[in-house]
């Protein structure tokens, strides 16, 4: 018998057992990790490209407003293991952090696997043994719970579920326990990507693959919008522009996309019908004046060229013998850009998972399960999901140690 099972050794599930002795105040634990996958953390390796985006600057005030409509619910546990506690802890640790100019805060060494072989070490000193290959089947709740996994039986007082989402399954976060967690009762929101590129009817950027726009905002018909780096692929529109804006749409919803906003569209028109008057300017190509006025302010060039073809405007016109309705077609194109969206780029590309275990199933201070005592949540198993720039790793983090210091605190 165990005094606790954490199912899931990912960033919560490790977060929690580096995070034990200190809660336990240096009371030994007989515990236990059962990861589904060959090896501890596959996601947190690929986490902010290999260099672990742990969380981010400013005051935990304004944390809760990026996690959509459940950011309020988990206020207390955001609250009662910030930021700043986070940085600290991880710091008396001996794992240094730095913040970005942008909030990024990331270890010092911008090392990914620095973090997980640190929680990984931490976990085995608190006594935790972490098993690997062994996907949970079953929680039976009785004297204490008991677990099943494809191959074995094992039992134990307390039982953490850290088993994360949908996304990127290929790391073991498959959502597989949560057809055993329904069974047990426990209501689950439907899963959907979130975090996701996005995908829409009629694309035409897949010949600018591997390009962005530095800047762009995307406004979306309910209001929301999203500003920043905007990623072209083959298929999706991709960057933290395109992955804040995916929590907001669905299939059919109509989105603009302003690739330009350090300018407004008024602005330009002006600009360049000032430009088109002058001998110079007028004599020049017309694609040529538009490539010296915004490429040389970080537009593509490539993206002003598809603009061009898909309006059927002759770039080698001269600029003052191009039809004002041409120049206006582009300028509408590159300040609103409008599109339908058909979907996302699913699962396999989203960072992270919307839904999961309602977070009315647990008490919001101490993540325990209000229908079995002594079962407990963290991370992205619950139905809470964060914007880029750290939230999702410090809700893994934040509510991985609230569950852990109630288990110490009620149970040791
Ligand atoms: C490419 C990518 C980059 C990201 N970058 C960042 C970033 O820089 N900053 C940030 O804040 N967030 C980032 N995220 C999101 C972040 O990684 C997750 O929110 C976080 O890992 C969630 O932690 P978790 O422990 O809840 O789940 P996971 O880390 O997904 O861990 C769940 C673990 O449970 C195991 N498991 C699942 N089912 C079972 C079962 N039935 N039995 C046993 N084990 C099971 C899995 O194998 C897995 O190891 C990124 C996500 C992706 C995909």
């Amino acid at each position: 018998m165990y005094d606790i099972i954490i199912i899931g050794g990912g960033a919560a599930g490790l977060f929690a057992a580096a995070a034990a002795s200190r809660l336990s105040g240096g009371k030994s634990l007989k515990g236990l990790i059962l990861e589904g996958g060959p090896e501890p953390g596959q996601k947190l390796l690929l986490t902010g490209a290999g260099q672990c985006n742990l969380t981010h600057d400013g005051s935990i005030k304004d944390f809760p407003a990026h996690y959509g409509k459940n950011g309020g619910k988990i206020r207390s546990v955001l609250y009662g293991f910030s930021n700043v506690a986070l940085r600290r802890f991880l710091e008396e640790q001996g794992l240094e952090t730095v913040c970005r100019e942008d909030g990024k805060i990331y270890p010092a060494s911008f090392s990914a696997r620095q973090v997980r072989d640190h929680l990984v070490g931490k976990a085995k000193e608190n006594g935790f043994e972490i098993l690997t290959g062994q996907k949970v089947t079953d929680i039976l709740p009785g004297d204490g719970f008991r677990i099943t996994t494809e191959q074995d039986l094992f039992t134990a007082k307390r039982v953490l579920v850290c088993t994360g989402g949908c996304s990127f399954p290929a790391t073991g976060s498959d959502g597989s326990l949560f057809s055993v967690l329904e069974r047990m009762g426990i209501t689950v929101t439907p899963c959907r990507p979130a975090l996701v590129p996005v995908t829409v009817e009629g694309y035409p950027y897949g010949p600018l693959s591997g390009a962005s726009v530095k800047s762009a905002r995307i406004t979306a018909e309910t209001g929301d919008a999203s500003e920043g780096d905007l990623l072209f692929t083959h298929r999706t529109f991709s960057g933290p522009a395109a992955l804040h804006i995916s929590r907001y749409v669905r299939p059919g919803s109509r989105i603009r996309i302003d690739h330009f906003p350090e300018m407004d569209r008024g602005e330009a028109l002006r600009s360049l019908a000032a430009l088109r008057r002058t001998k110079a300017e007028g004599r020049k190509e017309s694609f040529t004046v538009f490539r010296e006025f915004f490429a040389s302010r970080g537009l593509p060039e490539a993206l002003l060229r598809i603009l061009f073809e898909t309006e059927g405007a002759d770039p080698h016109r001269r600029f003052a013998e191009m039809p004002a309705v041409e120049w206006e077609k582009i300028l509408d194109r590159i300040f609103r850009d409008p599109f339908t969206v058909s979907g996302t780029a699913g699962f396999s590309a989203a960072m992270v998972t919307a839904g999961g275990v309602e977070l009315k199933e647990v008490y919001p201070k101490t993540m325990e399960s209000r229908k079995f005592p002594g079962l407990y949540f963290a991370g992205e198993v619950l139905d809470a999901d964060g914007d880029t720039g750290g939230y999702n790793l410090q809700f893994a983090f934040s509510s991985a140690w609230a569950a852990m210091k109630d288990i110490c605190d009620k149970h040791l």
